[in-house]
């Protein structure tokens, strides 16, 4: 099923009704990403994240921390400590209303920008050595149509 959030399926399969790519479960609403605090319950994991909220009183951040209970099909490969991104959907049982959709894997996201930005330096020198190459070949071009401007 296409989940309208630009994440490819997973390889495996499971046979979970309320799996997002093998089911009929439909998600809406918002994503959060997190990391997976536990997954002791059947085919559940606790997402928790960690942000800061602003204290104007003190001027400074306090951390606030969030648990949220999502549904994890077991066609995902999801582990304690793993980043993953959840999304909301209808209410699955009474704590539970959101689904994991996808792992994230944050270190191998930053390498692969490393890599990418000496590469598109390299193509835009590449690019500038041609353009440097056309303005040498439209010279002598250019300077016939001026000279033949000029005698007449
Ligand atoms: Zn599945």
């Amino acid at each position: 099923m296409a989940l309208g959030l630009g994440i490819d399926p997973p390889e495996a399969t499971c046979d979970d009704e309320n799996c997002p790519f093998h089911g009929t479960l439909s998600v809406r609403g918002a994503t959060v990403d997190g990391v997976v605090a536990s997954t002791n319950m059947h085919r559940s994991a606790i997402v928790e994240r960690e942000y800061d909220v602003a204290v104007p009183k003190y001027d400074r951040h306090m951390k606030r921390r969030s648990r949220v209970p999502a549904h994890a099909p077991e066609c995902l490969d999801i582990e304690e400590g793993r980043t993953v991104r959840i999304a909301e959907t209808r209410p699955l049982s009474k704590t539970k209303s959101h689904v994991v959709v996808t792992t994230l894997e944050t270190t191998r996201q930053l390498a692969s920008d490393q890599v990418t930005e000496p590469a598109t330096d390299a193509s835009e020198a590449a690019t500038g050595d041609v353009s440097e190459n056309a303005a040498t070949e439209r010279g002598p071009g250019e300077s016939g149509p001026e000279t033949a401007g000029e005698n007449a």
